[in-house]
């Protein structure tokens, strides 16, 4: 009968707070949450919700009713500000003081900010909780004109949806080529070029240097060069960061996230932490790494709550996640980590397509373009490290089954 305490109440934390009811957890569960709302998914803030596609309501994870049904005390707007572990403590920004047997860290991750000029300016935003994407919906409409500073997979979801909306969008990246950090030069000519036939403008290899504004609202980005792009809203989508002080400050090991082990357990074994604040191991790249993915905070939620529950270890999962822009349906397993090759499967041109990167003969990450069976097979061969045949691979009159056999 521990009680358990969470700290955020976002995917990792709601999700994490369910299961150990699930599991049998019979002990009090408190979760804390700095946003004012229950767990809810932040992958439509960018794609069906900022379109217009889905209602506020079908983001939640649970309904409200959920918790206190469950046994769950759910205490939302309240922020943990300090971790006492040598008294099992938490003090919260209400001034109280909570005390746990098992503590579970889930503060997930913030929006960098861009430490330049104007970037305090009214109409410049982030896009991370359901109250940013709230503001940046009121700011995109026909006509009006959006800049969106990095080209990752947020700013270009935000792209394509502010395009849907009727805005006019130019996203502005410091790379010579977009999503530099995460996928392969192929990928990057794709977006690119499906991008701008849908009327996007992009500004690549520029360097941001400020945010113009006038009466306190931003009207324009400045440039390295000298330019001005003039704009009506601005969204800055250059990268997240873990919410990992508390634990750090606490003593607790930390490289970038909350160093964790498999069963999410921290160098404290009566803390956890999951989701986008952990640093973690991958068996199948014998590393450690910090996800920012769903799939990734469900996976070590079940970690947590099996771990405190006394249930075996849940088997290892391929990480995987997505993105949507206009038509298409982005599904990318594993990492490429260490990969020396890449294979083209399909042609670009038709949108129908998938990147492998390769490590020798093992595969160690896919991306796939409306290309589900090369993303289900792919996250099998890297799951499971299976040799394959990059010729084999490249040709697509092989079925990916073939390929796999
Ligand atoms: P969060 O969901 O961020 O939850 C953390 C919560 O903790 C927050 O509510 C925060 O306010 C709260 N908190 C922080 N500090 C404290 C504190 N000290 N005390 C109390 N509460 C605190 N992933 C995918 O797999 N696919 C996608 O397509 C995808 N699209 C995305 C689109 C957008 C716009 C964004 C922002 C993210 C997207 N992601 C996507 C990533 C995914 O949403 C995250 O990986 C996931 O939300 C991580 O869950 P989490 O619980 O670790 O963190």
């Amino acid at each position: 009968t521990a009680h358990v305490v969470i700290l955020g109440a976002g995917h990792a934390g709601g999700t994490a707070a369910a299961l150990l009811r699930q599991y049998g957890h019979e002990g009090p569960i408190t979760l804390v949450g700095e946003e004012p709302i229950p767990p809810y998914q932040r992958p439509p803030l960018s794609k069906a919700w900022l379109k217009g596609e889905a209602d506020a309501d079908s983001l939640a994870l649970k309904p409200l009713e959920f918790y206190a049904e469950h046994g769950i005390d759910f205490r939302p707007g309240v922020k943990a500000v300090q971790l006492k572990r040598s008294d099992r403590t938490v003090v919260l920004s209400d001034g109280s003081t909570l005390a746990y047997d098992v503590l579970i860290i889930a503060t997930g991750a913030r929006p960098i900010a861009l430490p330049i000029p104007g970037a305090d300016l009214a109409g410049v935003m982030f896009l991370r909780t359901a109250a940013d994407a709230e503001q940046l919906k009121a700011a995109v409409g026909p006509g009006k004109r959006l800049a969106v500073v990095g080209g990752g997979y947020i700013g270009l979801e935000v792209a394509a949806s502010g395009r849907a909306l009727g805005a006019e969008v130019t996203v502005l990246e410091r790379e010579p080529r977009l999503l530099a950090r995460v996928a392969c030069p192929e990928l990057s000519t794709f977006f690119r070029e499906y991008h701008e036939k849908h009327g996007v403008t992009f500004e690549l290899g520029c360097s941001v240097t400020g945010f113009e504004g006038e009466a306190g609202r931003v009207t324009g980005v400045t440039l390295a060069d000298g330019r001005t792009i003039a704009c009506d809203a601005a969204v800055v989508g250059v990268g997240a960061a873990p919410n990992d002080e508390i634990a750090a400050d606490a003593g607790l090991e930390t490289a970038r996230g909350v160093v964790v082990d498999l069963d999410a357990r921290t160098s404290d074994p009566a803390v956890f932490a999951i989701g986008d604040v952990a640093h973690r191991p991958m068996p199948i790249y014998d590393r450690m790494f910090r996800m920012e993915s769903v799939p990734n905070a469900l996976e070590q939620a079940k970690q947590a709550a099996a771990a405190i529950t006394g249930r075996p270890r849940p088997p290892g999962e391929c990480p995987w996640q997505w993105s949507d822009q206009y038509d298409l349906k982005l599904q990318i397993a594993g990492y490429p980590f260490d990969a020396d090759q890449i294979v083209v499967r399909g042609d670009p041109a038709t949108a129908k397509f998938a990147v492998f990167h390769l490590k020798g003969s093992q595969v160690q990450a896919v991306e796939a373009i409306n290309a589900p069976p090369e993303f289900m097979m792919g996250k099998q061969l890297i799951a499971n490290r299976k040799p394959v045949d990059p010729a084999r691979l490249a040709d697509p009159t092989i079925s990916m089954k073939e390929v796999a056999a």
